[in-house]
């Protein structure tokens, strides 16, 4: 950005006192506009990513936000209903440690699948935790969790519906053991 506002500087033949440093430019940037950089986006849309995007694409986009919103806010109108959205978070190397050798050792890896318990009067996360040599990071590992959490968890007593939310990833959410775990 600052290469092109020196770009811009010549174009429009502004005195030497606009040509100014890039610590100068970053400074005012940052303090003087109500402005602020971000890391690049992670698990975007594939269809918007492409550019295939179209106005059934955005409308299905955000009839599901929606849904979404409205599930979130029934546990305060149902007391016996909770809300849950769940996702296996990325693998974590363990130990965590920066040296470059570890880099390029075999390290274990460290499952978490995080839950988000929405009810009438709170909201916590559950995190479900385990090693790649106590099990898998399969449906099987994602249904036994939110089994054990439907089980032991005492936001689910006296519920009669949980909604639960996830990303739609067939191997691990989307199957028929997750549909056979939330039927029971
Ligand atoms: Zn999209």
């Amino acid at each position: 950005m600052h290469e092109l506002y020196l770009a811009m500087c010549v174009e429009q033949n502004l005195p030497e006192i606009y040509k100014i440093k890039k610590c100068t430019y970053n400074k005012e940037f940052v303090t003087e506009f109500n402005l602020s950089f971000g890391y690049p986006k992670s698990d975007t849309c594939a269809t918007c990513d492409a550019g295939n995007s179209n106005e059934e694409h955005v409308l299905n986009y955000h009839a599901a936000i929606e849904a979404m919103a409205t599930d979130r806010n029934k546990p305060k109108e149902d007391i016996g209903l909770l809300y849950l959205t769940v996702d296996l978070q990325q693998t974590m190397p363990l130990p965590k440690i920066l040296t470059s050798k570890a880099f390029y050792l075999r390290q274990i890896w460290f499952y978490n699948l995080g839950i988000h318990v929405v009810d009438q009067t709170k909201q916590k996360a559950v995190c479900c935790t385990w090693t790649e040599d106590v099990a898998d990071r399969g449906s099987v590992e994602v249904a036994s969790s939110l089994l054990r959490f439907v089980e032991v968890d005492q936001s689910c007593r006296n519920k009669h519906h949980l909604v639960i939310w996830s990303d739609s990833c067939a191997g691990q959410n989307k199957n028929f053991n997750i549909q056979s775990c939330t039927n029971t």
